[in-house]
C-alpha cells in the first residue's frame, strides 16, 4: 500500500477567515521542510513542496519574523544567484512532560522536536505532594538549560481534558490530583503551558514531525495500560462535547467481558491494552503475571508463549482499529506506544485484521516514528500547536 496521496493548498494575500486552514497547513508543510531537510534555500522549498514560490515566500518571511526559523549561510552553485538557506532557530526550545500511568518523564526539546535533555521525574507516594514534585522537575530543567529560550511547555496525559474548563474530567488510570496541574505550572514558571489528552497530542505529533504532510484526516491509537484515540479531522483535533470524544478505548467489545476502569464491561482497552497483553501470558503460562515490557523482551527473544500473548493482543488491537476504519474512514491510523517496538514481527497481524472489513478502502495503518519517544514529542507538538493558531 503506498503513501496516501497529499494535497496541497495555494493562497494569496487576500484570504478570507474561511481559508485559514490551508494557509496553516501550507506553514506547517514549509515548516516540516526546514525541520526535516535543513539547510534548504526557497528555491528548493518551492521545488519539493510543489508550491508556488511565491507562496513559499510568504510563508518563509513569516516564520523569519516570528523568528522560527533564522537565516543561515549563503548557498555555493557555480553561477548565478548564491541562495540563502534557511534552518530551525536553535536558540528555542519547549520544555516536554509525559505523564503516564508508570512513569513521568521530562525533557528539553529543539523546535525541530528533537529531545536534547531527557529525565524520569520520581513521583511521591503522597498524591498531595506530587504537583509541588513535578513544578520542581521543571524548574530545575529549566535553569540547567539557561542558554536556552523556552516557547512554552507542553504536557501529554493519560486523560480526557476539557480545554473549556481546564480540568481533567477522565483519567481512570491516575491516582493523584492532576486536574490543577496547569495553572500551578504556569504561575510557577511563567511559561504557557499546553496541556492535551495524550491520543490528541500524538495525533498532532503526527501532523508536525510524522510524515503525513497535506494529510486531513488520520487517528491516533496510544496503546498503553489503556487505549485512547486522538482524531485529526478536517485539518483539527476532533474534541466533541465535552472533549470527551474519541473514546474507542470503551467501547464495549464484549458484553460478558471483564471489568473496565471506567466501569463497564469487557471494554475495547481490557481485550488489546498493556495490561491485556501482560494478562494473555500470565493466563497461557499459569504463572505469575510479569510486567508488559518483559512479556514484549520474551516475545521477541522467541518465547512462544509471549509470542502467543502479544499475538492474541494484536488480533484485538487489529479489530478496534477496523471498527475505527471504519467509523471515520481517516487517510492515515498510527500507533503509539510499547507495542510498536515489536511491529516488526506483530504489525502484519492487527493489518490483517483491519483488512477483513467489507469496506473497500482501508487507511494506511503504520507505528508512530520514534516509537520510544512518541509521546514526549506529542507534548512538544502541543506547544507548537498553540504557537501556530
Ligand atoms: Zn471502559
Amino acid at each position: 500500500m503506498g503513501k496516501a496521496p497529499t494535497q496541497r493548498f495555494t493562497f494569496t494575500n487576500k484570504q478570507s477567515a474561511s481559508n485559514k486552514m490551508p494557509r496553516l497547513i501550507n506553514r506547517n508543510l514549509i515548516f516540516n521542510l526546514v525541520r526535516a531537510q535543513q539547510p534548504i534555500s526557497r528555491a528548493d522549498l518551492a521545488r519539493v513542496s510543489q508550491l508556488q514560490r511565491s507562496t513559499v515566500s510568504l510563508i518563509v518571511e513569516e516564520l523569519l519574523a516570528e523568528r522560527w526559523i533564522v537565516e543561515g549561510s549563503m548557498g555555493q552553485l557555480p553561477r548565478g544567484r548564491r541562495p540563502t538557506f534557511l534552518h530551525l532557530n536553535d536558540e528555542r526550545g519547549v520544555i516536554a512532560l509525559d505523564i503516564h500511568p508508570s512513569q513521568t518523564t521530562l525533557a528539553v526539546a529543539d523546535l525541530g522536536g528533537r529531545i536534547v535533555a531527557q529525565s524520569l521525574v520520581v513521583l511521591p507516594s503522597n498524591p498531595k505532594k506530587v504537583i509541588g514534585a513535578i513544578v520542581d522537575a521543571i524548574q530545575k530543567m529549566i535553569a540547567a538549560n539557561s542558554d536556552r529560550s523556552f516557547d512554552g511547555i507542553g504536557m501529554s496525559l493519560p486523560g480526557r481534558l476539557d480545554l473549556n474548563l481546564e480540568k481533567l474530567i477522565f483519567a481512570p488510570n491516575i491516582d493523584w490530583p492532576i486536574g490543577s496541574i496547569k495553572s500551578r505550572v504556569e504561575q510557577a514558571t511563567g511559561l504557557p503551558v499546553a496541556v492535551d489528552n495524550v491520543a490528541n497530542a500524538c495525533a498532532l505529533s503526527e501532523v508536525w514531525f510524522g510524515d503525513s504532510d497535506g494529510i486531513h484526516d488520520l487517528v491516533a491509537v496510544n496503546v498503553s495500560e489503556g487505549i485512547g484515540t486522538g482524531i485529526f479531522a478536517n485539518g483539527r483535533i476532533l474534541r466533541g462535547e465535552g472533549g470527551l470524544a474519541g473514546e474507542f478505548g470503551h467501547v464495549q467489545m464484549e458484553p460478558e467481558g471483564l471489568p473496565c476502569a471506567c466501569g463497564n464491561r469487557g471494554c475495547w482497552e481490557t481485550l488489546a491494552s498493556n495490561r491485556a497483553g501482560a494478562r494473555y501470558y500470565a493466563e497461557i503460562t499459569r504463572k505469575q503475571p510479569l510486567p508488559f515490557d518483559a512479556v514484549l523482551k520474551l516475545a521477541q527473544a522467541g518465547d512462544a508463549s509471549a509470542k502467543k500473548a502479544i499475538d492474541k493482543m494484536c488480533v484485538a488491537l487489529g479489530r478496534g482499529i477496523r471498527m475505527i476504519a471504519s467509523a471515520l474512514a481517516p487517510d492515515e491510523i498510527v500507533v503509539v506506544g510499547d507495542i510498536t517496538t515489536v511491529w516488526y514481527m506483530f504489525g502484519h497481524v492487527v493489518e490483517a485484521e483491519m483488512h477483513r472489513s467489507p469496506l473497500v478502502r482501508v487507511p494506511r495503518l503504520r507505528p508512530a516514528h520514534d516509537g520510544g519517544k512518541a509521546r514526549l514529542r506529542s507534548a512538544v507538538a502541543l506547544v507548537m500547536n498553540d504557537n501556530r493558531l
